[in-house]
């Protein structure tokens, strides 16, 4: 078998199937042998595992997975990248890739369908350009997934794995601490990469909580008044969700005060249960 993070393995691969990185595509291959290994081990694949993976590339992440779990499937957008990994997955029966837009791509049939009887993991070097739309979609989607472990751009690992009231939080760490529990696992450097990015990654994994942090009457509601909180950094709570959502200033202040919170308070200073309580209070 070939190895997938050998630089002269991946431009021979590609460059015989006549394909170029696309940097909008966010492509850029793992060529540090050690981190898909790692990630495989960590992602929770067994035997009796299906892996959803986003983003083959040349399938280094790919076998590591193979070799774990019971089946594989991949959803990769570069048709280009059919023939190259018709190649380099040649060995394995357990892989499935399919050719779409992960965001396009209707994961409860995907499960369903290939994955009868397995417990399902998602593992993926994502993408950097749609980090968060992706991770965002597995999480409300509410997929009868166990855990998602992801290779992102340090920085948004950073604001994922922060807990929700801490300086670093914002809208994003209230969806993810919601949904999931979430823990940094490694750092990886540019220089892993081929071609190197110009940022840091961190492999982060989110395990899905069997029911949600906190109970709220109207989720999506719920996630509106969040992003309106978030959505002015620098303002309080008040004048952030009162410019977001169209409420006067003095039913949000209300809200606070039966919540027991400072009419100041910034959405960053907001725990997830007084993000709850004051949901519950401002739309009750
Ligand atoms: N897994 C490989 C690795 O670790 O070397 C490739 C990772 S690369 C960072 C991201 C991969 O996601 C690329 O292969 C790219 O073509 C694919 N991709 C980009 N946007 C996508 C989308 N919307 N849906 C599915 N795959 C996508």
């Amino acid at each position: 078998m070939k190895n997938l993070s050998d630089i002269s393995v991946i431009r021979d691969v590609m460059e015989r199937h006549g394909m170029s990185f696309s940097k909008a595509l966010g492509q850029n291959f793992l060529i540090n042998p050690s981190v898909c290994p790692r990630m495989a081990d960590m992602c929770g694949a067994d035997k009796n595992t299906g892996v959803i993976e986003i983003g083959a590339g040349v399938g280094v992440l790919t076998v590591e997975l193979a070799k774990r779990a019971k089946k594989v499937v991949c959803v990769e957008l570069d048709s280009r990248l059919l023939p190259v990994l018709d190649e380099t997955l040649a060995d394995f029966d357990n892989i499935e890739i399919i050719n779409a837009d992960v965001m396009k791509t209707d994961l409860h049939k995907l499960i369903e369908e290939k994955f009868s009887g397995m417990k399902v993991v998602v593992c993926a070097n994502l993408p950097y350009y749609i980090t968060s739309p992706i991770i965002t979609m597995l999480l409300e989607e509410k997929l009868p997934i166990e855990a998602i472990t992801v290779m992102i751009q340090k920085e948004a690992a950073d604001r994922f794995c922060t807990p929700v009231g801490s300086r670093d939080s914002g809208a994003i760490t209230v969806c993810t601490n919601y949904y999931a529990t979430a823990k940094q696992l490694f750092q990886v450097s540019r220089g892993s990469f081929l071609p190197a990015p110009n940022v840091d990654s961190t492999v982060i994994r989110l395990d899905i909580r069997p029911e949600p942090a906190v109970k709220v009457s109207d989720e999506k509601k719920f996630f509106q008044m969040v992003r309106g909180a978030f959505s002015q950094r620098r303002k309080t709570a008040v004048n952030s969700i009162s410019s977001a959502m169209g409420i006067p200033k003095a039913e949000i202040i209300e809200a606070l005060h039966k919540s027991d919170l400072s009419e100041t308070v910034r959405a960053e200073k907001l725990t997830m249960d007084d993000l709850a309580r004051l949901f519950e209070n401002l739309f009750e």
